[in-house]
């Protein structure tokens, strides 16, 4: 049985999904899960300008990839649809004649020049310089003398003239006096309808309950309830008022808010860079909420179950790409080994190392070097450099120049004659597996040529893997292989 609970995430479909973003789908989803209630998702597409299908399809493969199911919206349907905007422009049309011929919206024939400069002289005057009203009350022969000017008006709101309070489940009571807030546009002299219409006549006719959407957004609520209690008086819409909760803001670097342009805000870095959608989420949900006072690391059902919006700090909150880090890295080391596996084929595919279905013997070469690094990623695509050794074609195979020029040294005493004694000691060794390769490297160097562990292992570590970092270097050769630890050997020789 469902709770009445209804609430949305709402994005509009404009670049890159963003990390402000998902906090808002995840916390939305949280609250729905918890209350056992309905998560719409709803795609605010009005903007023809700046949305794009692209983005819209983006926006989905996001909430796919995290593991966020929604019950109402795009390809699940629903009663309440269309849940892409850009297919209920009829709806808004319709809205927007009755809220003009109630007297609750009128039309503004002024022009952007007119606006501006009205709103210069109020600035001079330290007069609030919001919209003021002119044209709220014009007669039929102001009308028609704009008209035959041409103009074309807008649908300008208009503000009751009493304090809205808003009481807020993260902000507690917040209210607006009577004047505070303008007269605001609804729809576009071309016709075209704006968020501060649609949202929350969608709020209104999808029947949403609770409004959980970042703090930025406060300032548009007065103007929301405005519009909702008008839609009621028309018999538009019958239910409840939504209840609002503002979430804190996401700040980044150097405390400023973070921004859509901020590279690190980017949800698809996050993938790319190979974190989980459990780590991700886990750290998202950290932005505001936590689950009690020292349990850090959590999944989905328990952040459902724990969820309550009224413990959710006001306070902005800091995003702090370490902790973020750190977190996705308990999450790797928590996954079964054979899923880490699975999770980094597509790594080495993005990065050219195995074709898009790897040989049964490349995934069976992973799954045994995935235990090498498990323990010491934070993220997924770590495992393209440290196993990348073990996958690159013979052919490809090169050492990092800076490593080569310190490590494999021609010079008497250096890197090459340790390599030579390796080489020397592995072709000899009548069984390849991990202890018997350290036994025979460590006589070899360590006893035979008297060097300190350190300094015999060095050389040996970037021929073969062509780097000083990589997994520990015994069972690395072994996953190697005879053949292409001695060539590789051979190489760095030559
Ligand atoms: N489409 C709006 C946005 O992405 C939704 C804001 C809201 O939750 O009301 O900012
Ligand atoms: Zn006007």
């Amino acid at each position: 049985m469902s709770s009445g609970v209804r609430v949305r995430f709402c994005p509009s479909p404009t670049g890159n999904p963003h990390v402000g973003v998902v906090r808002a789908a995840l916390f939305n989803w949280a609250f729905a899960r918890h209350h056992g209630g309905t998560f719409v998702f709803r795609i605010e597409d009005t903007d023809i300008a700046r949305d794009s299908e692209a983005s819209y399809e983006a926006m989905l493969a996001a909430m796919r990839w995290l593991g966020l199911s929604w019950d109402e919206g795009p390809e699940v349907g629903g009663p309440h649809g269309p849940y892409r905007q850009s297919l209920r422009r009829d709806i808004y049309a319709d809205v927007a004649e009755r809220l003009l011929a109630g007297g609750h919206a009128y039309h503004c024939y002024c022009s952007q020049a007119e606006l501006e400069e009205r709103r210069e002289r109020a600035r001079a005057q330290g007069r609030m310089s919001g919209y003021d009203g002119q044209c709220r009350a014009l007669t039929a022969e102001q009308v028609a003398a704009y008209r035959g000017e041409g103009r074309q008006p807008v649908l300008r709101m208009r503000m009751p003239g009493r304090t809205i309070a808003v009481d807020d489940l993260v902000r507690g009571q917040v209210s607006f006096d009577a004047g505070q807030v303008p007269d605001y546009v609804l729809v576009r002299a071309n016709g075209q309808p704006l968020y501060t219409l649609v949202n929350p006549v969608d709020d209104a006719l999808m029947g949403i309950t609770h409004v959980l959407r970042g703090e930025d957004l406060l300032s548009s609520t007065p103007r929301q309830i405005a519009l909702h209690e008008a839609l009621r008086e028309l018999g538009v819409v019958t239910g409840p008022m939504p209840v609002y909760g503002h979430l804190p803001l996401v700040m980044g670097e150097g405390n400023r808010k973070l921004s859509k342009r901020d590279p690190e805000s980017s949800l698809d870095l996050y993938r790319q860079r190979g974190f989980l959608p459990e780590g991700l989420l886990n750290y998202l949900a950290l932005l505001g909420w936590s689950l009690g006072d020292d349990q850090e690391i959590f999944d989905l059902a328990e952040m459902a179950a724990a969820f309550d919006v009224a413990r959710v700090n006001p306070n902005p909150a800091r995003f702090d790409l370490k902790k973020c880090e750190a977190i996705n890295g308990v999450w790797l080391r928590r996954l079964p080994v054979g899923e880490v596996a699975q999770r980094i084929v597509p790594h080495l595919v993005a990065a050219g190392l195995v074709a898009s279905e790897p040989t049964a013997e490349q995934r069976e070469l992973l799954v045994a070097a995935t235990p090498l690094v498990q323990e010491r990623m934070t993220t997924l695509g770590e495992a393209v450099d440290l196993l990348g050794f073990l996958f690159v074609a013979e052919d490809q195979f090169t050492v990092d120049a800076d490593d080569a020029a310190k490590h494999l040294a021609p010079s008497p005493g250096a890197g090459l004659e340790v390599v030579a004694a390796a080489r020397q000691a592995l072709s000899t060794l009548d069984r390849w597996h991990t202890a018997a390769i350290e036994a025979a490297l460590r006589a070899a160097l360590v006893d035979g040529l008297g060097l300190k562990p350190r300094h015999a292992f060095g050389p040996v570590r970037v021929a073969i893997t062509g780097s000083r970092v990589s997994p520990p270097l015994f069972e690395s050769l072994d996953l190697l292989g005879r053949d292409r630890t001695l060539a590789r050997l051979g190489r760095a020789l030559a």
